[in-house]
């Protein structure tokens, strides 16, 4: 192999950005010492065709001017081929445009909401519909998508709840991880895969009291125990980009904070690659109060560490001054072009600009069977059986007359949640519907019937004059199906709510029903955990759908009926209530915790009034099967050096149908130079055993699976006991063992 310097030596000045042998580094050097000031902030503007004030912006002439860098919020291959050409046709120095978007979960074939698809426990699942939907979008001509989503949160009123992978770092960090594989693949250059944008860096989860955009303030400890670890992941994953949070750390704007994006991001973490503000980030930088004008905003954003500046356009309006005026550094903004056009060449978008651009690609690719088989499969190792009373389900065949009831039965859009039902290409009419699905499934034999039973249309209680009619069904049938839930814009961006409580008449609903003695099968559509205590008292089975995306429908009736044997463990505590909140399974040990304390005791860790305890905690999902957990071993690794250790045991599947079960190993530390949280996740096994079978599982647990923050934020293991329990959730604990170090 030819050394990469000797390669740029040879090669004529004048072409080695052109040069496809050339590493990336060396190419957007040189293509970065041929541009001029203008030029090189152009490509630190990211625009959109919908500017502020709702009004198209004239792409054409803007791109021709060198003013853009990248563009999101596009419109398909062909029209992105047209400015693509633009800008690498008629600009001085040919810079290809990156598009991107937010592909979230899933492009036009739509998987579930994320924070569903983490119930899956499947990484590998996980991994393959980022790659899908990474595939759909390329072909779109799109090269960046803003996810993975990372923000752990513990607030179920706040609407991005739904957009990441529950409340756990640990296994935050794996999704996070394998949301980045998936994009990215293993070579970015390849036409089906897209650069990751990691976001919302750092803490945006923690808003206050679920209030999107609301400031919170969280300590230090909390940042890197929490917020930080599933960035660690993506970055470590090799992901391409990052998005700023709009929040604050510390009192400092996520996007203007040379601690968080400089010490941290750059420095501990190792990242390399271009930071994006969120959408307008610049300016709220007035909004919010800490820059007085438009300069000063740009200079406190480039100058903490920001590289492009996401639709306010004010790198691009005030960067030459502040430069001639000695504000920002000429080698400040060198750094950042450097970054973006290092993206580019890796992307491979110099080599071949257009080959992402491809109308016939995109027919093919987009909703091909393959996908939606994929998409089916997603959303049903997604879903979770919360309640099954007399094993009701699966459905017999005894069953002949099912009423379905409930507005969300019939949805389309609902389905594909905010992301994917407002934003994606995915069409509402491409959905099935729960109705639809178990229509399919059910067959000739079985009669079913529909009724809306109450309008879903908003918070407020509508359409009570359609209950007679769902009972009137209902006293009919063998079996009822409940569909209940929210609608797509409850949840997602700006999608908070003070009250976890099903909105509408939905329970109102219920109650009737419930009056009528049928076994009622409630089946959950939403983004958020939701207070089912109601639901979950009146229904004889629950089953927790999510937003299941293009599938939905199918997949329901899958689990419904039994071709699937459900096994989704939720990723996400179930409050009681919205009072509850913020809960959350790994908290910090107290002196009254309750397994030390009586729970009637007036001193123990609780509310007078309700438990501390949730009303379907981390890590909880029924099967229609039993699995038997036996023989723990701890075993010290041969290899004495790496300090690992093995944990196994046996599982069993005690029942007489196949099924599938998440083992989970939570650790807890007896004792800490600082508080640790009761418990926490260090490992789990997603195991297929078949009706009878016994497999022996292992778990191994690394130095770092012991290891906490101490006192100056250093990772450190300290000698001692700990407590090692595998669960088949974070209560239901079932083999505990103890562990030494020394
Ligand atoms: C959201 C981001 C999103 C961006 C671009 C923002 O409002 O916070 O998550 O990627 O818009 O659409």
């Amino acid at each position: 192999m030819i050394p990469l310097v000797s390669v740029a030596q040879k090669t004529t000045q004048s072409s080695v950005y052109k040069n496809p042998k050339v590493n990336s580094e060396l190419r957007a050097k040189d293509l970065l010492s041929k541009m001029t000031l203008k030029e090189k902030i152009g490509q630190l503007n990211l625009v959109t065709y919908v500017n502020e004030n709702n009004t198209t912006n004239k792409m054409d002439d803007k791109v021709k001017r060198g003013e853009v860098g990248s563009i999101l919020k596009s419109n398909g291959a062909k029209n992105n081929l047209i400015i693509q050409k633009i800008a690498v046709e008629q600009t001085r120095l040919g810079i290809p445009i990156i598009f991107q978007e937010d592909v979230i979960h899933g492009y036009r074939t739509i998987f579930p909401v994320p924070l569903g698809e983490s119930a899956s426990w499947n990484l590998d699942r996980i991994s393959e519909t980022a790659s899908i939907a990474a595939k759909e979008a390329s072909a779109g001509g799109i090269r960046l998508t803003y996810a993975p989503m990372v923000d752990i949160s513990h607030d179920p009123r706040w609407g991005r709840i739904s957009e990441a992978a529950g409340e756990d770092p640990y296994y935050g960090s794996l999704v996070a991880a394998a949301r980045v594989r998936g994009f990215q693949g293993t070579d970015l250059t390849s036409n089906t895969s897209l650069m990751a944008c990691v976001k919302h860096y750092a803490g945006y989860g923690s808003a206050l009291a679920g209030r999107d955009y609301n400031i919170d303030g969280f300590s230090e400890r909390t940042l890197r125990e929490t917020y930080l670890p599933p960035f660690k992941a993506a970055i470590d994953a090799g992901v391409g980009s990052l998005m700023s949070a709009y929040t604050a750390y510390d009192g400092i704007p996520a996007s203007a904070n040379s601690f968080l994006l400089k010490d941290i991001l750059r420095n501990e973490l190792g990242f390399k690659n271009m930071v994006i503000t969120d959408w307008e980030t610049t300016r709220n930088l007035m909004k919010i109060g800490v820059a007085a004008n438009a300069e000063e905003a740009v200079k406190m954003s480039i100058n903490s560490g920001v590289d492009v500046d996401m639709t306010s356009e004010l790198f691009l309006k005030n960067l030459e001054k502040l430069v001639a005026k000695g504000e920002v550094k000429v080698a400040t903004i060198d750094a950042a072009v450097l970054k973006v056009l290092k993206a580019k060449f890796d992307l491979g978008l110099f080599d071949n600009p257009y080959q992402y651009l491809d109308e016939k690609r995109e027919k093919e690719v987009l909703l091909s069977k393959e996908n939606l088989e994929i998409a089916r499969k997603a959303a049903r190792e997604s879903m979770v059986l919360l309640k099954n009373k007399s094993n009701l389900l699966p459905i017999k065949n005894t069953v002949k007359n099912i009423a379905v009831i409930g507005p969300l039965a019939t949805r389309q859009k609902d389905l594909m949640a905010w992301w994917g039902g407002q934003y994606s290409q995915g069409k509402s009419e491409e959905v099935i519907t729960l109705l639809n699905g178990i229509k399919q499934r059910a067959g000739k034999d079985v009669n079913i019937t529909y009724s809306e039973g109450i309008k879903l249309d908003g918070f407020e209680p509508k359409g009570l004059e359609l209950i007679p009619e769902a009972v009137a069904q209902a006293q009919k049938a063998d079996l009822i199906i409940l569909a209940v839930g929210e609608e797509y814009w409850m949840s997602g961006e700006s999608g908070s709510i003070s009250n976890i409580t099903l909105p509408g008449a939905q329970l109102q609903l219920l109650d009737a029903l419930a009056q009528t003695g049928k076994p009622i099968v409630s089946v959950v559509f939403n983004g958020r955990p939701f207070d089912l205590n109601e639901l979950s008292q009146k229904s004889d089975a629950v089953l927790e759908a999510w937003f299941p995306g293009t599938m939905g429908g199918l997949a329901v009736a899958d689990v419904l009926f039994g071709d699937y044997n459900p096994s989704g463990k939720l990723t996400v505590t179930f409050p009681h209530n919205t009072g509850q909140i913020p809960i959350f399974y790994n908290y910090k040990r107290t002196s009254h915790d309750l397994d030390t304390v009586d729970m009637k005791h007036r001193f123990a860790n609780n509310y007078l009034d309700i438990t501390t305890k949730p009303l379907y905690e981390f890590g909880f999902g029924l099967s229609y099967t039993t699995f038997g957990y036996a023989n723990l071993k701890i075993n010290s690794s041969n290899n004495q050096q790496d300090g690992n250790i093995t944990v196994s045991f046996d599982l069993k599947n005690a029942g007489n149908i196949d099924g599938t079960e998440v083992a989970q190993l939570y650790i807890r530390d007896k004792v800490s130079s600082v508080v640790r949280n009761v418990k926490d996740l260090e490992g789990f096994a997603r195991v297929i055993l078949k009706a009878g079978e016994t497999k022996n599982v292992s778990i191994t647990l690394t130095p770092k699976s012991f290891s906490f923050l101490n006192k100056d934020f250093k990772q450190v293991v300290e000698p001692g006991e700990f407590n090692l329990m595998i669960g088949s959730s974070s209560e239901d604990i079932r083999l505990k063992g103890n562990y030494f170090i020394k």
